[in-house]
């Protein structure tokens, strides 16, 4: 697209608001993209790019996979714009383009790492078309702004410009099924001790062979609809994958990723499923971008996994106090969160911080999406209590209640820290579940807790 006099105002304009927020002292923000494109609608198509741009879509794990990418490079010294700091929608990634650029808009560095909103994709790729896009899987979300699974599907199988090469999870049939004409690899875990053969999960967004309809027969189920698929009635099975993950160690923290050169071994980050894929995903992409295993290695080895998504400490009376992120609206993390802590050693009580109301003035979720998420993996014997709080506090009851959960394990009340004052004595774990926006709740409930009675007492 050319450039022409509307988007040099735009530009222009867009600079003076990113001056503005930076003297008041604010930072990643997507106003200078928002101005850009109110002023000029095209503006990201008519912006120069960097020669290569990367972009990393899906449901889950494209921040995390992001970021692995990001630091790798770094650690690497490769210089790149990304949208880290900022927004995964069009207006976010027009800020990017704008801060890493020089005055009229000339790229500064010759790479760029985009994180792309999936439901956004109508309004990205035609203005911004990426050599290489990841696509980590595909799920259901929130149903407010995502509707269901096949829809985000059909919206990016639409739009996924023609010309760009996909990395893609063989173990998920439905991502993996995305753009058939485009050049593609595919990545999958071979094996892990926890692969079970059905589905324990209310929700599996792919039960039917997408060929012929029939039900398709899972040999490997990892959570809902991921693991190796194939139909019993015609050719369907899931893709031959490109990486290899083999011999995951959990106690070494190490695994092989087979490749057309060979094994080659990588640290792990974190032992959940969705960390062992997330690092899979980072080390396909990068070595589609032409990294050495060598480079890869050495730059996850220095990685240190984001305290602002799962974090542990322990109180003087050697108990446990576990902030794990759990996004509400979106019941597949949800359920990996309440799996994570059912598998959790020890006796443990929760407390679940997942009321959107807390953002009601720009949205108020229907509550379907607490009857797509599994209540009943906390329905255990090593969980003590429930604590569910917020102005939704009610709804959550009824979840816990149908899930079989015994009513006298559950504490609900609107206010969260006089819910935390009844933490349970025989419970030695204490997870706090929380949402992004509340981080800050969810740091002054540690505080307090690691001076109360429960964390001070000699049990
Ligand atoms: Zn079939």
């Amino acid at each position: 697209m050319k450039r022409n006099l509307r988007f040099y105002f735009a530009l222009l304009f867009a600079r003076c608001t990113a001056l503005a927020l930076k003297l008041i002292g604010r930072k990643g923000t997507s106003m200078p993209g928002s101005w850009a494109i109110i002023l000029c609608p095209d503006f990201i198509g008519r912006m120069p790019k960097p020669k290569t741009v990367i972009g990393i879509t899906g449901t889950n794990g494209k921040t995390t996979v992001a970021n692995l990418v990001e630091d790798v490079l770094t650690k690497n010294g490769i210089e790149y714009s990304c949208n880290r700091m900022g927004s995964n929608v069009n207006t976010g990634i027009a800020s990017a383009l704008i801060n890493s650029s020089h005055f009229w808009g000339k790229p500064k560095h010759d790479l760029a790492i985009f994180e792309m909103d999936e439901r956004s994709s109508p309004r990205l790729y035609p203005y911004i078309q990426p050599d290489i896009l990841v696509c980590t899987n595909l799920f259901r979300d929130s149903c407010k702004r995502n509707a269901h699974a096949e829809y985000i599907f059909n919206i990016l199988d639409k739009e996924i410009p023609k010309t760009t090469k996909l990395v893609l999870n063989a173990d998920d049939p439905l991502s993996s099924s995305l753009c058939p004409e485009n050049s593609r690899v595919y990545y999958s875990i071979e094996h892990l001790d926890s692969d079970k053969t059905a589905c324990e999960n209310i929700v599996n967004d792919f039960p039917l062979c997408p060929k012929c309809a029939s039900p398709l027969h899972h040999d490997v189920v990892r959570y809902h609809h991921i693991g190796r698929v194939h139909c019993p009635n015609c050719d369907y099975a899931s893709p031959v994958p490109d990486y290899l993950a083999q011999n995951v160690d959990i106690d070494a923290m190490t695994m092989m990723i087979e490749d057309k050169d060979g094994g080659h071994s990588y640290p792990l980050k974190n032992d959940s499923v969705i960390n062992i894929y997330n690092v899979v995903t980072a080390v396909a992409l990068l070595r589609e971008m032409g990294l050495s295993p060598e480079q890869i290695r050495t730059g996850l080895d220095a990685i240190q996994i984001s305290e602002t998504r799962y974090s542990e400490v322990k109180t003087t009376n050697g108990k446990r106090i576990i902030h794990h992120l759990a996004k509400a609206q979106n019941p597949i993390a949800c359920s990996r969160a309440f799996e994570n802590v059912r598998n959790a050693s020890g006796k443990k009580a929760i407390l679940l911080l997942l009321d959107d109301r807390l953002d009601a003035a720009k949205t108020v979720e229907l509550k379907a999406w607490l009857y797509d998420t599994d209540f009943e993996f906390l329905k255990d014997d090593s969980i003590e209590q429930l604590l569910l709080v917020g102005k939704r506090h009610y709804d959550t009851y009824m979840r816990a209640l149908l899930a079989g959960i015994p009513a006298e394990k559950i504490v609900h009340m609107e206010d969260a820290q006089a819910a935390t004052a009844q933490l349970d004595k025989k419970a030695d774990t204490f997870f706090i579940l929380y949402e992004m926006h509340s981080i800050s709740l969810a740091q002054n409930i540690r505080e307090l807790t690691l001076s109360s009675e429960w964390a001070t007492e000699t049990p």
